[in-house]
């Protein structure tokens, strides 16, 4: 099978690091590790009362948050990401196994260096038949600069996985998931406090790497 693997949260453990070092450059505190994830930043800028949830967070304007992003992005974050324990062994056997991955991630294109470099540390390289970053060209003009643009990665992804004709696509995004499932493309769910209400016909959630397989066994 022709599979589409995202970086972010499934091949990388990004978001706990994120909203780590978020925390102590703001000074808000963060909740228990489990339920540290993407939504505590996302549901704020909906005004939904998170601020209960990470005191402190109410003070952080999005222009703050868009510049955080901004300078963390720009220096060695993405360098020094953790890979999820079993992605490596699992890859390998996928690729043994005949499947395609490509890997695929809504970092942008000016990443690639840094992204690069970082799967093979890794070890997992040689594992894509491609790595695709999000073209310059794909940025809505209208999102404000440093913002994550869900709308645009979705988008994005979706066209991808279309034009590459992938069977699968192991995603985290709820938005992301919820746009690839609609457009036919089945997707691994990998489960997170923040897609948590994603439930779709073509949408099986897995629970890491080690599930990967049976589950792709049984698609
Ligand atoms: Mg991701």
């Amino acid at each position: 099978m022709r599979i589409g693997v995202d970086l972010d949260d499934v091949m990388a453990i990004c978001a706990v690091p994120y909203l780590r070092k978020f925390a102590e450059e703001f000074g808000v505190v963060l909740p228990d590790e489990q339920e540290i994830g993407w939504h505590l930043l996302s549901r704020m800028q909906k005004d939904t009362p998170y601020d209960k949830l990470v005191p402190g967070l109410e003070r952080v304007t999005p222009e703050q948050r868009d510049r955080f992003r901004m300078k963390l992005y720009d220096g060695k974050f993405f360098g020094e990401l953790e890979v999820y324990e079993d992605c490596p062994a699992v890859l390998e056997q996928l690729v043994a196994a005949g499947h395609e991955l490509y890997f695929i991630t809504a970092r942008a294109e000016r990443r690639r260096m840094i992204t690069e470099t970082w799967l093979r540390e890794k070890g997992l390289f040689d594992y894509a038949k491609a790595v695709h970053l999000k073209p310059l060209g794909e940025f809505r003009p209208d999102q404000p600069r440093g913002r994550y643009d869900p709308q645009g990665s979705a988008a994005y992804k979706t066209r991808l996985a279309l034009e590459l004709r992938l069977d699968v696509f192991c995603e985290d995004d709820d938005l992301i998931s919820r746009t690839l499932a609609e457009a036919g493309v089945r997707v691994f769910l990998f489960d997170h406090p923040w897609n948590r209400e994603v439930e779709h016909p073509l949408v099986t959630r897995v629970n890491g790497w080690s599930e990967v397989p049976d589950v792709l066994a049984a698609a």
